[in-house]
């Protein structure tokens, strides 16, 4: 029998106590020491704007494993408080800071795993120091933030940076009864939605009086000891009584720099596919590294807590000769906003087009279960797909309910290579408090296929506009009511039943252009026109997307 190898893993939280328990579990006679910069190890982060904003009441509930508990359960040594300031990758040695007594020593290692983690990104304005500005990442994070809205009772609040986190924390203060101003430097909170499915978000936060800056950013904080104003590029001055920041994250990689491992062209560690860094003793998981997008295999870095554990679960099979590749990450994500949620997997529009990626787009708005049934809501679906085969590459979803189950089965057919023919053959569980005969993802995957099959040609909404001008003939295809009720400049109401009685008003000569509500009935529409030869398309989305861009 060899000797026991002793492993040292920096970072207690997702990948690092997720790699030492996995471990621990392959290989009971390894040495394993867990070496945390924080009092806490193995946090719940993902809970803690929940914890924030009292959802989560009790806060030993955050704590999911301590030190103590570790050792019991697993034999693993955790050093908390206790920062890795350097790696001697030559000597196989670290040097390890007591963060309490200040004093630093040396461990020797026979494999580094380091999972570090990331840091959020603290913009360089004036007043951003002020001690009522936060940001949120680990547990005294919110506790300070709690803290200090017990004790101030602040009533506005300005969120700068609108991703998963921002949205969290914006709904927590929200449920604290703060006034939120949530500012964005893009042009649409939410970046991996795309425009027109971040437009419906933004609709459901106005309408909730949230307020939105977007497109601004905030360029200084106003305030003597505290900040009181946050300043936007735009000119506004926002009142804010407690700023947070949800800019987004960067690799923590200062250490791995500093020991001369390989940084990626995407700022994170550079590992190959056993998630190996440049030095082979050293191995890397979770927000600190670089990772292959699944899809198109781009380099890519995806703080997100799923792929974490699953790297830090990896590496330690890799080191006890069960090696597994890792084969990347697809960006499923999801988040509440009050009583929506918002959930996207694989890749949006807006990237597909910058890579060139030939794709096709269509949007569904189906019903979380079967409109007899009482408590139904309305979801609006976005699914991208390979023009020529339909394979599957991406989809958002913006709804009240079911949101989560219809993302999760489109996760796991990006995961498995399906395409949209695959996703019409689901069999997925029905019965009228759940679903529909056809459920959500059946419709997305029907209305995808006839694109496929060129059965149907669709145009989205940006591009109407345009093509209106140049002479493109519009119909509105609801019922004269509905048309009344609001429709678009321009359209011509005629409505689907009465398309072959009055078919003498659509021009053949022009592009015909056709939408209703949700696309059903302008699909029926078109395959009325489109054997008779005219040029007619869909608008995706149909007026039930059109009314939020607007
Ligand atoms: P971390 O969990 O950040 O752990 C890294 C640890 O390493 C830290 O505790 C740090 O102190 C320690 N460390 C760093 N350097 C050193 C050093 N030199 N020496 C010793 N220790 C060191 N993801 C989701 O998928 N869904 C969510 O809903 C979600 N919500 C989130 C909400 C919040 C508020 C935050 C902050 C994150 C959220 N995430 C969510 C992201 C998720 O938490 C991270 O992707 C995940 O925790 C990454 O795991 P990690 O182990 O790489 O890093």
């Amino acid at each position: 029998m060899g000797m026991a190898k002793k492993v040292v893993i920096v970072g207690g939280v997702a990948a690092g106590a997720s790699a030492a328990a996995r471990l621990r579990r392959m290989d009971e006679d390894a040495q394993i020491i867990m070496v945390e910069r924080g009092e806490y190890i193995s946090f719940a982060n993902c809970g803690l704007p929940y914890y924030v904003g009292g959802v989560i009441k009790k806060r030993e509930r955050l704590l999911i494993q301590t030190p103590r508990s570790m050792f019991k359960r697993f034999n693993i040594e955790v050093r908390n408080n206790s920062e890795v300031e350097q790696i001697n990758p030559q000597e196989k040695e670290i040097v390890i800071k007591n963060t309490l007594e200040g004093d630093s020593y040396r461990e020797s290692y026979d494999y580094l795993v380091l999972c570090p983690g990331a840091a959020p990104i603290i913009p360089n304005i004036p007043g951003i120091n002020q001690p009522n500005v936060f940001s949120v990442r680990n547990v005294p994070d919110s506790d300070r933030i709690k803290q200090y809205i017990e004790m101030n009772e602040p009533k506005t609040a300005v969120i700068i940076g609108g991703g998963f986190v921002g949205l969290e924390m914006a709904e927590m203060l929200y449920e604290c009864n703060l006034d939120v101003c949530i500012v964005e430097a893009a042009d649409q909170l939410m970046g991996p939605l795309d425009p027109e499915m971040a437009a419906i978000v933004h609709s459901y936060l106005r309408s909730q009086d949230i307020e939105l800056c977007l497109g601004d950013q905030a360029i200084s904080m106003e305030g003597s000891d505290l900040v009181e104003s946050v300043i936007l590029a735009s000119g506004r001055k926002v009142p804010a009584d407690i700023v947070i920041l949800g800019i987004g994250v960067k690799p923590e990689v200062g250490l791995a720099t500093n020991a001369g491992l390989a940084i990626g062209s995407t700022g994170g560690i550079l590992v190959d596919e056993y998630l190996r860094t440049s030095d082979p003793f050293i191995y890397a998981a979770g927000d600190a590294i670089q990772i292959k997008d699944f899809v198109t295999g781009q380099d890519s870095l995806l703080p997100l807590a799923s792929p974490a554990n699953r790297q830090g679960w990896l590496i330690a099979n890799n080191l006890c000769h069960r090696p597994i590749k890792y084969t990347g990450a697809q960006g499923t994500a999801i988040v509440k906003i009050m009583d929506q949620t918002v959930a996207v997997t694989g890749k949006n529009e807006k990237t597909l087009r910058k890579l060139g990626i030939p794709y096709q787009a269509c949007h569904a708005q189906p019903n979380s279960h079967a409109t007899y049934y009482p408590g139904s809501s309305v979801m609006t679906a976005k699914l991208l797909f390979d023009t020529q085969d339909g394979k599957v590459l991406g989809a958002q979803i913006v709804g009240r309910d079911g949101v989560d189950k219809r993302i999760d089965v489109i996760a796991t057919a990006i995961r498995a290579g399906m395409t949209v023919f695959d996703l019409q053959e689901l069999e997925l569980a029905y019965a009228p408090p759940f679903s529909s005969a056809k459920d959500p993802v059946n419709m997305l995957a029907y209305a995808a296929s006839n694109i496929v099959n060129r059965d149907i040609e669709v145009i989205q909404w940006p591009d109407v506009p345009k093509r209106v001008m140049e002479g493109a003939f519009l119909i509105d295809a609801r019922t004269a009511k509905e048309f009344e009720r609001g429709t678009v400049d321009g359209a011509h109401n005629i409505p689907v039943d009465e398309v072959r009685a009055r078919i003498d008003e659509i021009p053949k000569d022009k592009e015909v252009l056709v939408y209703c509500g949700q696309g059903l009935r302008s699909y029926i529409v078109n395959r009325i026109l489109r054997p008779k030869g005219y040029d007619v398309k869909n608008i995706s989305g149909g007026y039930g997307l059109y009314q939020y861009q607007i």
